[in-house]
């Protein structure tokens, strides 16, 4: 077995662990891997390992990635958009991408709906919180979330399925608990009112088993599979 394909059955199995300490399935959690800064080979490496869902934060390098396994011929993967979205960057996210998890104002949403192209289904976007109130953070309040979703909502091109929300950087298991929670409760009251809302991604490697006991239903994991990053390459 290669170094990603063992970091990725470690991963699984702790996701099935921390699912079952608290009575969860661990179907109930999707594994994101995230491959921002590492090159295809890596990728494809986790693909023979059986991982489908990847999460990538820059624009051009996923979309090089995306079309990179379509000419290989390589279907039956789900590209997820992590990263901080600018306007003039929207079209290449709604053209190739499968869903988008940073939305956090109607702007982009409205872009993002008109520029799917009508081939493909709609857009799977997901409301980014603040959930910690960082200045340096994208994301809105919770007491904006009402608002937005019902916004999103009317929106053809894409179709709103939850939350996302990246906590401050927290040692303690209580306190990452804590912050996740919030993010849960907020996850279940919208999830009664949108039929379509079935996904709270919250989770990264620090993080992971804290998110999973407060409710998470996806988690991005980057560092526990591909070691970690290089951003001098970039
Ligand atoms: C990089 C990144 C991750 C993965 O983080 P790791 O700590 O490497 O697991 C998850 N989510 C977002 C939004 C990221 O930018």
């Amino acid at each position: 077995m290669n170094d990603i394909a063992h970091n990725l059955a470690q991963v699984r199995d702790k996701i099935s662990a921390a699912a079952a300490r608290c009575g969860r399935a661990s179907e109930e959690v999707t594994l994101l891997a995230v491959s921002k800064t590492k090159p295809a080979s890596a990728v494809a490496e986790a693909i023979d390992a059986g991982q489908r869902a990847f999460g990538e934060n820059y624009v051009q390098e996923g979309v090089e990635k995306i079309q990179h396994f379509q000419q290989a011929g390589v279907s039956g993967l789900e590209w997820h958009f992590i990263g901080p979205l600018q306007s003039n960057k929207s079209r290449l996210v709604a053209e190739h991408f499968d869903w988008c998890h940073t939305v956090d104002r109607l702007r982009i949403a409205s872009r993002l709906s008109e520029q799917r192209p009508a081939t493909r289904a709609p857009l799977n976007v997901l409301i980014q919180i603040n959930i910690s109130d960082e200045q340096s953070k994208s994301g809105i309040a919770l007491s904006e979330l009402d608002e937005l979703a019902a916004q999103l909502a009317e929106l053809p091109g894409i179709c709103l399925r939850g939350l996302m929300a990246i906590p401050a950087p927290e040692a303690e298991y209580e306190r990452q608990f804590a912050v996740a929670r919030q993010m849960a409760v907020a996850f279940e009251a919208l999830k009664t009112r949108y039929s379509t809302v079935d996904t709270l991604s919250l989770g990264m490697t620090d993080d992971m088993c804290a998110a999973i006991a407060a409710g998470s239903t996806m988690v991005r994991i980057g560092t526990a599979i591909f070691g970690a990053r290089d951003y001098t390459k970039k």
